[in-house]
């Protein structure tokens, strides 16, 4: 290279986008015009040419300034002209050199240029740089994969350190600039520095690439692994005939509406709620919410309704095909029904069942709904205490639902049943609002056509309903509603009467509900007699279907177990079957006894004996009452022991008897919260028995309020307490005379076994209830008409 003329002109041809270092090869298209004159400059001299790239690669014209003054001064190898007018040529870059001056710049650039040889001091370090440079060339070659492996062969074969830096620069994607930088820096050991800095800057570079390229690469995988999870799950929803999701969903819905016959109002809600449906994804909380609000629109029964039968000798016939007996209730049912067929709508009072449990209003509501072929639905409104039961909660609410009467239409199915309500007298009230107003509502002809439900919102025309209700006590219905019903009592039933629905009712039902044919079961009368007496004691039937359902049971066990043909039930084996009796029957078992005496009360279960104990313990005077007593009948109680306390001369009791002694009372059995003024004569004769000591007769049960001055006042539920009696196989009922006409009311098996003696003073009780008369009346003060009394009753 140093023989080289050190200063020479020659023609320039400036290179865009490229450089080219001494000792490389390599091809280059050249088209300007300019060019391609310095190029045929060079030819017809010596093919030397000075090869320097432009600053700025995309200038068409570029002037001195935009030209590097550092190049190449290369030999041109080879030209081809090529089609398109363009000249390619081999060029071989051989020495940097400078430019030292620009001759001429018309036809093309002529330059004057001096050579810049290699300053190369020789020096240990070198040596080291060159390998440092190879070994970081080599990781940048891992790194970028745009340069071949066979390259790095190629280059760790290169000995002049100088060509090594060339070299390896002509194979980095470098900028123009940086490569420029090298090929300026003539100074061997600061162009290996240089080129160190770059590579090592260039890999940290591509680590970072790399890097970043394999966490894209990870969440695409992740996003692509999702997609395609989910195609499964699409495609295997579709095998399971799922559809795809909500989609499937959305388009089933749009199918049910249309088949259902909705109100427009209806349609077009469900419509809408659907579209909205449609926007949910298919996991969401609300979707569920949307979803079930459009269920119960689609199944309530907007427009289905049972054809009504009108036969009214149809509907009797059921009636006494469910039912033995209740020809009062009947007969009121037949009316009622009778109107209705008239009135063509269900308008005017609600008809209300009154009476104690398992006398049979459920069954009677039942069979008016056969009888009419209408749907029957029973609801019970016992304990409801918050008006959203009757009438939904707001969709807001989480976990909201329609109230009670929309969820018995939807499962009725139809929009005219006969619908129980039952316990009606059970509702309560409290700061969760009024179930008794919203039920008004419910039963309101004028206002139920267009009845709203929180949860439904739209109106549902309750118009067509036939409303039944039941109470046990006609006292806790509360008035509103109670103005808007009829009252149908049912009281309860005599021992024949129960004897009879269990032969012919209850008997076979349960028969055939155990799978037992008929004469596989024979009840003798006896046996049953003493189930309706020692198994039970109520005013209905229901605990007496219990028993015999639970004889059923137990024959069929024997029938299959032993082998049996029939199992015969008498007085005798009946324990076995039933356990030990569980009630007394009659006062054969009782003795007479000192201060404890029969009563009779009114409760909610119907009639019911009660005994009145009094004892009498040395004291201060205290009066002590116990048993579940209500107000009215501690007072009732305080009544009796003025009396007592005015006429303790007349009965021979110690004038201060209240002042040395206690006296406690009490109501045993006492479950049942019993109130009311009737046990007034009770407790008085109880109170007299203690402290004359003499017994009172067990035959005897009585009824009547008390005056301080011992006048007999009048009671209520006649009917039902003699019923009571009957059951607790009592003889003799001693009643306010002025109760008298009540006792045509009692059904004649039962009269005809009880002796009726009306009473209208205490002297009249104390002488048929005590065993002897008190000493101080062997002289009586008034005239004894026994006799009397008691034939006025006789039938
Ligand atoms: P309630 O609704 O008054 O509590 P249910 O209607 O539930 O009473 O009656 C209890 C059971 O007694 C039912 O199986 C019913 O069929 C039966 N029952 C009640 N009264 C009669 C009757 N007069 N004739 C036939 N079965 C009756």
């Amino acid at each position: 290279m140093g023989n080289r003329t050190k200063v020479r002109t020659m023609p320039l041809l400036p290179l865009r986008g490229l450089l080219v270092y001494p000792s490389m090869v390599l091809h280059l298209d050249v088209g300007r015009e300019k060019s391609v004159k310095a190029l045929d400059k060079a030819m017809v001299e010596d093919s030397l040419i000075l090869l320097c790239s432009q600053s700025e690669a995309n200038m068409e014209e570029p002037d001195q300034d935009d030209i590097y003054r550092i190049g190449t001064v290369s030999k041109v190898r080879q030209m081809l002209k090529l089609p398109n007018g363009t000249i390619r040529v081999l060029v071989e870059g051989i020495i940097r050199a400078e430019i030292l001056e620009y001759k001429d710049t018309a036809e093309y650039y002529e330059v004057e240029i001096k050579e810049l040889p290699e300053q190369l001091v020789p020096d240990p370090e070198i040596d080291a740089l060159m390998r440092t440079v190879l070994t970081q060339f080599e990781h940048y070659i891992n790194l970028s994969k745009k340069v071949t492996p066979e390259t790095l062969a190629a280059v760790s074969d290169i000995e002049e350190p100088g060509r090594l830096a060339d070299v390896i620069c002509s194979h980095l994607s470098l900028k123009i600039k940086d490569k420029q930088e090298i090929l300026e820096t003539v100074n061997v050991r600061a162009r290996l520095e240089k080129l160190l800095d770059i590579l090592n800057n260039e890999r940290e570079v591509l680590e970072l690439e790399r890097k970043i390229s394999q966490r894209v690469k990870k969440q695409m995988e992740k996003t692509q692994k999702e997609y395609y999870l989910r195609e499964q799950m699409k495609a295997i929803q579709k095998e399971l005939g799922d559809k795809e999701g909500r989609a499937g969903e959305v388009e089933e819905l749009r199918a049910q509406l249309a088949e259902a016959e909705l109100p427009e109002k209806a349609h077009e809600r469900v419509l809408k709620e659907i579209d909205r449906l449609e926007k949910m994804p298919a996991t969401s909380a609300e979707g569920g919410v949307i979803r079930n609000y459009i269920d119960w629109l689609l199944a309530l029964p907007w427009s289905k309704q049972s054809e009504d039968d009108l036969d009214l000798d149809h509907a009797e016939q059921i009636l006494h095909e469910d039912h033995f007996a209740l020809e009062k209730p009947k007969e009121r049912v037949l009316e009622y029904l009778a109107v209705q067929n008239l009135v063509k709508k269900m308008k005017g009072p609600i008809l209300c069942l009154v009476g104690p449990p398992g006398v049979g209003k459920t069954s009677i509501a039942r069979s008016i709904s056969r009888a009419l072929g209408r749907q029957f639905v029973r609801v019970s409104l016992g304990g409801v205490r918050d008006e959203a039961e009757i009438r939904g909660h707001r969709r807001t609410y989480v976990g909201a639902m329609p109230g009670r009467i929309i969820q018995g239409l939807k499962t009725a199915g139809s929009n005219n049943p006969v619908f129980l309500l039952d316990e009606i007298d059970k509702m309560a009230m409290d700061f969760r609002g009024d179930p008794a107003s919203a039920l008004l509502e419910v039963l309101d002809p004028e206002q139920n056509s267009t009845f709203s439900d929180h949860y439904i919102e739209l109106p549902f025309d309750l118009s067509n309903v036939m409303f039944v209700t039941t109470a046990n006590s006609a006292h806790n219905i509360p008035r509103p509603l109670l103005d808007r019903m009829e009252l149908l009592y049912i009281p309860g039933y005599t021992e024949l009467e129960k004897r009879e629905i269990a032969r012919h009712y209850l008997l076979p039902k349960q028969e055939s509900e155990h799978g037992l044919k008929e004469g596989q079961l024979e009840l003798e009368d006896e046996a049953l007699a003493t189930i309706i007496r020692r198994y039970t004691r109520e005013a209905g039937v229901r605990n007496l279907e219990q028993q015999i359902a639970s004889l059923c049971r137990k024959s069929a066990k024997k029938i299959v177990s032993e082998q049996l043909t029939k199992v015969e039930i008498n007085q005798e084996n009946l324990k076995d079957f039933l356990g030990p009796a569980k009630f007394r029957y009659g006062m054969a078992e009782v003795e007479d006894q000192i201060g404890t005496v029969s009563g009779l009360a009114w409760t909610e279960a119907g009639g019911d004996t009660l005994v009145i104990e009094v004892s009498i313990v040395p004291g201060s005077g205290k009066l002590t009452l116990t048993g579940k007593l209500g107000d009215v009948m501690k007072e009732s109680a305080q009544a009796a022991f003025s009396y007592t306390r005015s006429k303790a001369r007349e009965l021979g009791i110690a004038a201060d008897f209240h002042e040395k002694n206690d006296i406690h009372i009490h109501i045993p059995e006492g479950a049942i919260p019993k109130d009311g003024p009737s046990a007034g004569i009770t407790m008085a004769t109880a109170l007299i028995s203690a402290l004359t000591e003499i017994p009172v007769s067990r035959e005897v049960a009585m009824t009547g309020e008390i005056t301080l001055r011992g006048r007999v006042l009048p009671i209520g539920g006649l009917k039902e307490k003699s019923l009571a009696a009957h059951r607790a196989g009592i003889k003799k009922i001693l009643l306010p005379k002025d109760n008298e006409k009540d006792i045509q009311d009692i059904p004649e098996s039962v009269r005809d076994e009880l002796t009726f003696i009306p009473v209208s003073h205490m002297d009249q009780v104390l002488e048929h209830a005590l065993v002897e008369q008190p000493f101080s009346r062997q002289e009586p003060v008034a005239p004894h008409h026994d006799e009397q009394w008691e034939e006025q009753v006789q039938p």
